[in-house]
């Protein structure tokens, strides 16, 4: 989609440093991270978030854990454990209207969700 942020990295118009990639998914480190690890895992296709999720599109959800399983076991700093979300909207700060799950990890993190 024109003018988003995610697919201009998807289709290589801006850099991004990859951690995963197949057909589907890309996963590449955020550029700010909030914790010592910090991985966006996204589908190639573009969705703004999981509110427009239905059942003609769902099937792009399970090659995303699948990687985000892949890149837990590759990553030796996720071996103790790590933290999946998915802003959705303003309330939960969405910044970026592309669909993608942050993987946290690499330090014992804040138990504060709310
Ligand atoms: P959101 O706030 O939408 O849940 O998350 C968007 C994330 O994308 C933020 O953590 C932000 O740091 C990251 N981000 C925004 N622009 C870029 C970029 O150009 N490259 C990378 N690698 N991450 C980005
Ligand atoms: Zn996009």
């Amino acid at each position: 989609m024109k003018d988003c942020v995610f697919c201009k990295i998807i289709n290589g118009e801006i850099p991004s440093q990859k951690v995963f990639e197949n057909d589907r998914v890309l996963a590449f480190h955020d550029i700010n991270p909030a914790a010592p690890i910090h991985i966006l895992v996204t589908p190639k296709r573009h969705i703004s978030s999981l509110v427009e999720m239905n059942s003609s599109n769902s099937a792009l959800l399970p090659p995303l854990f699948e990687a985000i399983a892949e890149i837990a076991k590759a990553e030796k700093g996720l071996k103790n454990g790590f933290r999946v979300v998915s802003n959705v909207g303003e309330d939960a700060g969405q910044t970026v209207a592309h669909l993608h799950f942050h993987i946290l990890g690499g330090q014992r993190l804040d138990m504060k969700m709310g």
